[in-house]
């Protein structure tokens, strides 16, 4: 008899060999722009705490008193159990920050993105999906049991053909892509998506993961910064990047909202959003709205950072960005991990992302609002420093 269960370490072992093995570090205390990794202290470009809420005063004193008001846990379902009046409250200022008739609050970003298409799209159905999209939008995908369509990354042209041959055979048509791209950087081509949607009679659905509380003048996302504010759309995104919380929301119409409530399945069996992470967020919500200083401080590390690469690190080559996730290629997963390692020593915390995750190697680093200066002027001098030859012969 053979062992059923050895082809796991088998399995290890290929994903040893390619260099894609993965394992997590500790962190220890608060997170902030610098933390502790493995009890030695590093600058922090690792994190999608963009305006560093999650380590904030008001955040963490909204979610204790949240803790000691209704207790840790929201005991089941909201449908079964009953919600909380602070879950409405936080539904409601999701859809006045985003202009939306209404919004509902999944359990995570990722539950938010399989409920939401599996609810809208079934097998008669058409998803047409860039080919660079989060993995719980390939996943949503898969599990609607729709029949999906992977278009090259960002190309509206080729969505476009892939409309004209296939749309009048399906029923309806999603058109499915992340809004910032979270191992890349850059944004997807909003308005054209959007008449795409209207001409073939489509739904669109913009994950805003990255976006929210980073872009548009108000800093609620994609769909702001693009000026689209109010087309139809089904806008998805988290509480757990921005906004320094744990959870994931869906905003559109009342129509749509009350459509996924009755729908979609990782809302109806899961258990509620816990009350420390539902105040947290909506305390977050407040602080976008209230103190688009974050969002300024941000920006100017972004211009900060691209502005020392070129005069400093000419021959580095970023991947095209407009957000605060700045990538640099290498040619190979072990050249990713070399690099990763050296900037660790160095005092910079920035992960090596690597394949099935991404199709090229790549440091990501994100910023933050709370970096200082001389963070940034640190992540250069060790970036020069590095043995980065590869570094330079990227695409
Ligand atoms: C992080 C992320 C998610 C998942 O959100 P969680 O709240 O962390 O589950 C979904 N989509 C994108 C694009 C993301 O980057």
């Amino acid at each position: 008899m053979t062992d059923a269960y050895a082809w796991i370490e088998q399995s290890l072992a290929t994903i040893h060999r390619a260099d894609w093995y993965r394992s997590v570090q500790t962190i220890n205390g608060r997170s902030g722009a610098m933390v502790l990794l493995e009890g030695r202290e590093v600058i922090n470009f690792a994190s999608n705490d963009y305006l560093g809420l999650a380590g904030n005063e008001r955040l963490i004193a909204a979610a204790t008193a949240a803790v000691q008001e209704f207790g840790t846990g929201c005991t089941g379902s909201r449908l079964l159990s009953g919600h909380r009046e602070l879950h409405q409250e936080l539904e409601k200022a999701i859809a006045s920050f985003k202009q939306t008739e209404d919004a509902v609050v999944f359990s995570s970003g990722y539950l938010a993105n399989l409920g939401t298409i599996t609810a809208l799209v079934g097998k008669r159905d058409l998803i047409l999906a860039d080919q660079y999209n989060h993995s719980s939008l390939k996943n949503g995908a898969i599990l609607s049991g729709a029949t999906t369509i992977e278009y090259p990354h960002c190309d509206v042209q080729a969505l476009r053909s892939e409309l004209q041959r296939l749309r009048q055979d399906y029923r309806r048509c999603l058109i499915v892509t992340d809004s910032v791209f979270s191992m890349d950087g850059d944004l997807c081509p909003l308005p054209a998506l959007l008449d795409l949607a209207q001409e073939y009679s489509c739904m669109l659905l913009v994950d805003e993961a990255h976006a929210t509380g980073v872009l548009g003048k108000t800093g609620a996302g994609c769909v702001e910064h693009f000026g689209c504010t109010g087309r139809q759309l089904v806008q998805i995104g988290t509480l757990s990047k921005a906004l320094g919380s744990l959870g994931g929301y869906v905003a559109g119409s009342a129509t749509l909202i009350d459509f996924l409530r009755n729908r979609a399945a990782s809302w109806i069996y899961t258990t509620a959003l816990s009350p420390a992470d539902t105040a947290a967020a909506l305390a977050a919500i407040n602080i976008v709205q209230q103190e688009p200083q974050q969002r300024t401080r941000l920006w100017k590390n972004v211009d900060y950072l691209k502005i020392l690469i070129q005069e400093q690190l000419p021959n580095l080559q970023l991947l095209p960005s407009q957000s605060p996730i700045l990538c640099f290629q290498l040619p190979s997963a072990a050249d990713v991990l070399k690099a990763g390692s050296q900037l660790k020593s160095a005092g910079i915390f920035a992960p090596a992302i690597r394949p099935p995750t991404v199709p090229t190697s790549r440091i990501r680093i994100s910023l933050m609002a709370t970096h200082q200066a001389a963070h940034i002027e640190k992540l250069i001098e060790v970036l020069k420093g590095i043995d980065c030859d590869d570094l330079i012969k990227s695409r």
